[in-house]
């Protein structure tokens, strides 16, 4: 078995789509971000990569590569899904939480959940979604931005 866990936060800014586990949700401001600012699929992608052993995200998607600019960012975990499979890696499960003081975002968890279930190959009880805010206090609290963190397991696979 191995471990992994992974972090990412995101300033709100106009103009910009706001897109979580996949889900495009109808809120007045978007996420600031080379890619699409999906901060709960980077924060599930640094945790894979973590249990890995592959480093993180930034290593993987330099944000200075116009080839990830605007990127649907489920791509992003696609990759590091098919790096996964090259190592017979497969995910146990993965808890996420999201923090945000707006908008309410426990209506969108089941298509979320959908999502990262189909792109992580497993059954919806093995990706376990939370939401918490921080109670008016600092950068999410005041809702400049939105973060998540992320807890994954993954099994090493026996080589047929
Ligand atoms: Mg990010």
């Amino acid at each position: 078995m191995r471990i992994g866990q992974g972090f990412d936060a995101h300033r709100f800014a106009a103009g910009r789509r706001l897109v979580l586990g996949g889900v495009s949700i109808d809120h007045p401001l978007g996420m600031a971000a080379h890619s699409d600012g999906d901060v709960v699929i980077h924060a599930l992608c640094d945790a894979l990569l973590g249990a890995a052993g592959l480093g993180d995200i930034g290593r993987h998607f330099p944000d200075t590569d116009p080839a990830w600019e605007g990127a649907d960012s489920r791509k992003l975990l696609h990759h590091v899904c098919s790096l996964l499979a090259e190592r017979s890696l497969a995910v146990v499960n993965v808890d996420l939480t999201v923090i945000a003081q707006q908008p309410k975002l426990a209506p969108h968890f089941a298509a979320m959940r959908a999502n990262l279930a189909a792109d992580l190959d497993v059954e919806q009880t093995r990706v376990n979604l939370k939401a918490t805010t921080t109670e008016g206090m600092g950068f999410t609290g005041r809702a400049e931005g939105i973060a998540a963190s992320a807890v994954v397991l993954l099994r090493e696979q026996a080589h047929p």
